[in-house]
């Protein structure tokens, strides 16, 4: 028997692996018994805000793990195809009907059962009954101290604030200079720049050095990409960026800028220097092209794994999506910049994955004790469903007696599995898939969406091996496989002349 506890996305489609593969379930879930401050019916899998799972084409990462997820034989995505509204390129659902379908799959499967209530601890061990926590972004408190205490107070986050990422090769090397802002013993400055990104100013004291990483502050500890900024550029990102249009703000954020980092745009809004003062701070840095000191500075960081995708030092921010675009690329250096991940604000409690977790979602102390979905420090609607996928499986090998498994790196539901129990711990964030997270081809191809497109091919001919190799198979959900062959077939003649 599998315990599951949270019955979102990851919870559900964990626990339909594991029926899937005869083991009895059982799920709870706390709501409407307990509610959370964002959920508005006692559905399961219930879309907590866009009704969109993001592209459904393979020249996309998502679009990739979304048609691994259909030949794994996964409910949401099921319930998601049928449940599909008109949306171009992107799979978005009527969240009603697809709430309802996974709702009424999962209640209807004879082997799950389903607890309305909430859980207030991890469950103890118990012979041959696994647990899979899954309780999101919105774990209730009282569950959130007791994973506090199995993974330690440092390694459990209670909100993200994160800054855009973009993709190397759209950066404007000939605008930028790579340099370090201060020397290696600098984290006294870079605290007192901090501050100025609390809204308190600091005024209750200095912020400690986890709380400056935190706010994604060049802690002087490597290169940065700085783009230079002249007092002209910064009046015309400053006035862009206080006419921005902000995405909608729940309440409980409000709270939260009192205790970690303000968006860009607040700090904007508070004075014309702010930011100059806050993450745009030239100071320490001069451009060598010019020999002096810019007015004002973006830094762009590596990001360790995925060593083709920089993010934007200290830039949270809670602006929509395509007002992001487009007041961003007013920096100098960004102007065709691709943005891979846009900056969010919003509450997560989730864990510090590399430090607790396996490849296999299990943790790395408790073998019978898996974690899914956001909490395990996944960020997205399919990613928490495509975790949940291989902890379900993963439930069951352990109940059955069976090793756990773990998918092939190159597929992008192994990355993204390969990526949360690997990455960075000093910094971790919840991650998207992005082909940036998988392994390079072993031929380069200067062709961006052949480059796209064969990763994509290598990521599902991988997951075929391995699925009959480790005997995972359900059975094959051809949805979508028409547009795959096609989409294969072109990555193929696109990548011949490159070769
Ligand atoms: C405000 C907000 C907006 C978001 N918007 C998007 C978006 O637009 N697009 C996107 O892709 N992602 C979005 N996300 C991120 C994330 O992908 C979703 O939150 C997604 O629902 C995560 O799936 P999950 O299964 O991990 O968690 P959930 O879908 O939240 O499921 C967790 C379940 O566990 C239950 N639970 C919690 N604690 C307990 C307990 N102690 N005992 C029993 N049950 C419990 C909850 O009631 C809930 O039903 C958003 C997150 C937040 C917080």
């Amino acid at each position: 028997m599998i315990r599951i506890v949270g019955g979102g996305l990851a919870g559900c489609e964990a626990a339909w692996q594991a029926a899937s593969r005869g083991v009895n379930v059982t799920l709870y879930e706390m709501r409407p018994t307990t509610p959370t401050q964002v959920h508005k019916t006692d559905g399961l899998a219930e879309l907590v805000c866009s009704n969109s799972f993001r592209g459904d084409k393979l020249d996309n990462a998502v679009g990739v793990l979304k048609e691994e997820m259909r030949r794994l034989g996964s409910l949401i995505m099921r319930s998601a195809d049928a449940s599909r509204v008109p949306a171009g390129a992107a799979l978005a659902v009527d969240r009603e009907r697809f709430s309802r379908a996974v709702t009424e799959a999962v209640a209807g499967h004879p082997l799950i059962a389903i607890e309305r209530r909430e859980w207030t601890d991890i469950p103890e061990p118990r012979e041959g009954a696994p647990v899979i926590v899954a309780t999101g972004p919105l774990t209730s408190q009282a569950l959130s101290e007791a994973i506090r205490a199995f993974v330690g107070a440092d390694h459990l986050y209670f909100y993200d604030a994160i800054s855009p990422i973009v993709l190397a090769e759209t950066i404007r090397h000939d605008k930028v200079f790579r340099a370090s802002r201060w020397g290696r013993d600098s984290l006294r400055l870079v605290n007192a720049e901090c501050q100025t990104q609390h809204a308190d100013g600091g005024a209750n004291g200095p912020v400690d050095d986890d709380a400056v990483r935190a706010c994604g502050a060049d802690g002087g500890e490597g290169d940065y990409l700085n783009c230079p900024l002249d007092e002209e550029e910064y009046a015309r990102f400053y006035d862009a960026i206080v006419h921005a249009e902000s995405a909608t703000v729940h309440d409980f954020d409000k709270e939260r800028f009192f205790e970690g980092c303000l968006p860009i745009e607040v700090m904007a809004h508070r004075g014309r220097d702010t930011l100059r003062f806050g993450p745009m701070k030239p100071v320490g840095l001069v451009d060598p092209r010019t020999g002096t000191q810019p007015y004002a500075v973006v830094q762009l960081r590596q990001d360790n794994l995925a060593g083709d995708h920089y993010s934007l030092v200290g830039f949270q921010t809670q602006l929509k999506w395509g007002e992001q675009a487009r007041v961003l690329r007013l920096i100098p250096g960004l102007e065709q910049a691709e943005f891979v991940r846009f900056g969010m604000v919003h509450r997560n409690t989730y864990i510090n994955a590399p430090t607790v977790l396996r490849e296999t979602w299990q943790t790395r102390t408790r073998s019978d004790l898996l974690f899914a979905g956001q909490v395990s420090g996944v960020e997205g609607y399919v990613e928490s469903a495509s975790s949940g996928l291989i902890a379900g499986i993963n439930a069951a090998c352990l109940a059955l007696g069976t090793e756990p498994l773990a998918p092939p790196r190159t597929t992008a539901i192994g990355a993204l599995g390969y990526y949360v129990s690997h990455a960075d711990a000093s910094n971790y964030q919840p991650t998207n898939i992005t082909f940036g997270i998988m392994p390079p081809l072993e031929r380069r191809l200067r062709n961006r969406q052949a480059k796209k497109l064969a990763l994509a091919e290598r990521a599902l001919r991988d997951l075929a091996s391995w699925m009959e190799e480790s005997g995972v198979a359900t059975p094959y959900t051809p949805n979508g496989a028409a547009n795959l062959s096609a989409e294969a077939r072109s990555a193929k003649a696109e990548a011949a002349p490159y070769r």
